[in-house]
């Protein structure tokens, strides 16, 4: 049997950039198109020239895709002719394979947001599709609130569809706008829409609101549509759109999908997936969903012991998938419902070799389960794990020795009367026999501490001078102001290396320091340095 061909269409730099923050720059828009087409998205929506600079730009620079690259925009504007529709001479000037224009379905918002008549609007999309084919494009045309429409008047929403096919445009898109269909409806209306415009011409475009548009597109699939439109991670306004990071492997890794379906996307590029998708959060300057389908860090982690076990036997027991397809990899969690099965496939995972029998294994093991009790969590914090386990192996170089640390958080009036509260850590280390002394000022105590321990570090400066915190979190384990204190920090290098420590105390500040100095310790030892 054939497969089908199922197309992709990348709408990240155009409905994603719509998340509210996002701002991308040309630079950015072009890295991210590269990706995507390496990746082997089909379609990849560059933008709407005309609508700012950025994106203007972005379609005067020459084409370099394996993939077709679509301009956005509308049709044309009622009461004006194609050739006098600025809007329009943007889309046929645009250095684009596709223009993607956006039209009314919805008879409603046809009277109210355009305030013109149904008849207008169908020859506006008649028009505007010939004009860019005239232009040797092809053209799409995005039904707005089709859904919607349809529900409201079935008759004029499939007109729409008709005119647009009609017309000659390759795909008529099928838009869920408001994100609140559900995909019992989606199949029925997509089905019944079928039956007019065939389904190798219909795409589907899904937003998140109820969490189902990566349901809803599959959903449209199964009624004959042949294009799903998302973006990357689901990025786009108020709860996002189709997620293709988890659309492609369950169209590649799901047997009714993947006997029926060829997509652009090759095995090494669903082996990137993982990657592409942490890129993208990196680019975006935001810490990746621990708990994303295929590609988080959570994915493929298990944590009883009993589990893991079963998994270190026979993995296809607990995944639905095998994560090395798609670039994961399997984790066991090492926590206090774990046993040794899952320590030594933990430590087997870091590198460090240790026989089952190893006395120090079960050392490790009840230091490990003492610690948790006290309240640190090292499934959140690898980085600190493996310097815990390193020191019970004895292989943890001895970098610095902080002698003596102190804080001091101040509040005062500033010179124009304000009321500013600033913190200053004075901070005493020993590198290699000689002493440093540090003083670090901060907005507030971490902040400060922080900025002194890592001011002067002698002959070790050079290699955390890349080191960055990313995020700072802090858990209260139990109530009142006398609770004990767990803080994790997530720190990232100049490679975009990421790495997460932890430290435990009854004082904020100790647990800080605690994993600001395993933050430093573990970046040191990955630079493969010796004391
Ligand atoms: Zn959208």
């Amino acid at each position: 049997m054939t497969c089908e061909r199922l197309y992709l269409y990348d709408t990240t730099l155009r409905d994603g950039a719509q998340t509210p923050g996002m701002d991308f720059s040309l630079e950015e828009k072009l890295a991210i198109i590269a990706m995507l087409d390496d990746l082997g998205i089909d379609y990849i929506e560059g933008g709407y020239p005309g609508a700012n600079p950025t994106d203007t730009a972005l379609f005067a620079e020459p084409r370099k895709t394996r993939a077709k690259l679509a301009a956005f925009g509308m049709t044309k504007r009622a009461g004006r002719s194609i050739a006098n529709d600025p809007g329009i001479n943007d889309l046929i000037a645009a250095r684009a394979d596709a223009i993607c224009y956006v039209a009314k379905s919805w008879d409603y918002h046809v009277r109210v947001a355009l305030g013109t008549t149904n008849e207008e609007n169908l020859k506006g999309i008649r028009q505007s599709v010939e004009a860019a084919i005239a232009a040797g494009k092809e053209a799409l045309v995005d039904c707005e609130h089709f859904f919607d429409g349809w529900k409201a008047n079935p008759d004029y929403a499939l007109a729409c569809a008709r005119t647009a096919h009609a017309a000659g445009a390759r795909w008529v898109v099928l838009c869920d706008t408001n994100g609140g269909t559900l995909p019992d409806e989606v199949e029925a209306i997509v089905a019944a829409v079928a039956k007019v415009v065939p389904g190798d011409h219909l795409a589907i475009h899904a937003h998140n609101d109820t969490e189902q548009a990566v349901a809803n597109s599959l959903a449209a699939v199964r009624a004959g549509a042949r294009q799903i439109q998302g973006t990357l991670n689901g990025l786009g306004e108020r709860c996002g759109n189709a997620n293709l990071v988890s659309l492609i492997p369950t169209l590649m890794l799901k047997d009714g999908l993947a006997k029926k379906f060829d997509i652009g996307v090759s095995e090494a590029g669903l082996k990137s997936l993982t990657h592409v998708s942490r890129v993208f959060d990196e680019m975006l300057n935001r810490a990746p969903d621990r708990q994303a389908p295929y590609v988080g860090e959570s994915a493929f982690s298990t944590k009883a012991g009993i589990h893991a076990s079963a998994i270190m036997k026979e993995p296809a027991t607990y995944e639905h998938v095998s994560p090395d397809k798609v670039g994961n990899r399997r984790r066991l969690l090492v926590s206090d419902q774990g046993g040794k099965s899952n320590l030594m496939a933990e430590l087997q995972r870091i590198g460090i070799e240790v026989e089952r029998d190893d006395r120090r294994l079960d050392k490790l093991l009840a230091e490990v389960k003492r610690r948790e009790t006290e309240g640190y969590a090292y499934e959140a914090a690898g980085a600190s794990f493996e310097l815990l386990a390193r020191r019970t192996l004895g292989t943890v170089p001895q970098f610095f020795e902080v002698e003596s640390f102190r804080v001091m958080t101040e509040q005062r009036h500033n010179a124009v009367g304000k009321v500013v509260t600033v913190s200053e850590a004075v901070v005493k280390v020993v590198v290699d026999g000689q002493r440093f002394l540090s003083v670090g000022e901060g907005n507030g105590p971490v902040n400060a501490l922080d900025v002194a321990l890592r001011k002067d570090l002698g002959k070790y400066q050079r290699y955390i001078g890349d080191l960055e915190l990313v995020d700072y979190k802090v858990r209260i384990l139990n109530g009142g102001t006398g609770a004990t204190t767990r803080v994790l920090i997530e720190s990232r290098d100049g490679a975009g290396e990421r790495w997460f420590t932890v430290g435990v105390s009854p004082n904020i500040v100790d647990a800080s320091f605690q994993a600001l100095s395993d933050s430093i310790t573990y970046k040191l030892m990955a630079e493969g340095l010796a004391a």
